[in-house]
C-alpha cells in the first residue's frame, strides 16, 4: 500500500502548491510502476516523495502562521490600520522608481 497526496502529506492551502504536488505524486507513482516490480517501485516513489513533500509544506507554514494570526481581532486590526496602508506606500514607491527607470532607459535607447 503507499499514499499520494494530502493523505501523505496535508498541504495547507497557503502556498497554493497542494493540487501540483498531489499530481507530481501521481506522475513520479505512475512512472515508478511502469518502469519497476511493484515492490521496488513503491520503494522509489516514497523516497522521491521525501526528497520534495517536506519541503513543499514547510513552505506553506509561515504564510498559514501569519493567516492564523490575523484571526486576533487585535492583529487583525492593526495589519489593517498600519501594516496595509505602509506596505501600500512601499508598494507605490517602488513602482514610481521602476517606472521613472524604464521611462529613462526608454529616451536612452531611442
Ligand atoms: C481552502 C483551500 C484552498 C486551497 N487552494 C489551493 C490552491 O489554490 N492551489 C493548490 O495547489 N492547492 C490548494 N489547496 C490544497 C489542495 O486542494 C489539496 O492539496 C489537493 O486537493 C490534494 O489533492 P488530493 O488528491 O491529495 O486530495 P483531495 O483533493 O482531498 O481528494 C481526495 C478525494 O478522496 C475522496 N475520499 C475521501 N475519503 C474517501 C473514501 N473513504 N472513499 C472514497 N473517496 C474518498 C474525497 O471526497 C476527495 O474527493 C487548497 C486547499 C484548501 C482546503
Amino acid at each position: 500500500m503507499t499514499l499520494l497526496g494530502d493523505a501523505i502529506h496535508p498541504m495547507p492551502p497557503t502556498a497554493g502548491a497542494g493540487a501540483g504536488t498531489a499530481v507530481v505524486d501521481a506522475v513520479h507513482l505512475a512512472g515508478d510502476l511502469a518502469a519497476l516490480p511493484p515492490a521496488a517501485a513503491l520503494r522509489r516513489y516514497q523516497r522521491r516523495i521525501l526528497g520534495y513533500a517536506p519541503r513543499a509544506v514547510a513552505a506553506a507554514v509561515p504564510a498559514l502562521t501569519w493567516q492564523r494570526r490575523l484571526g486576533y481581532p487585535v492583529v487583525r486590526a492593526l495589519a489593517g490600520a498600519v501594516a496595509l496602508p505602509l506596505a501600500g506606500v512601499v508598494v507605490r514607491a517602488q513602482a514610481s522608481r521602476l517606472s521613472t527607470r524604464d521611462a529613462k532607459t526608454t529616451v536612452l535607447s531611442e
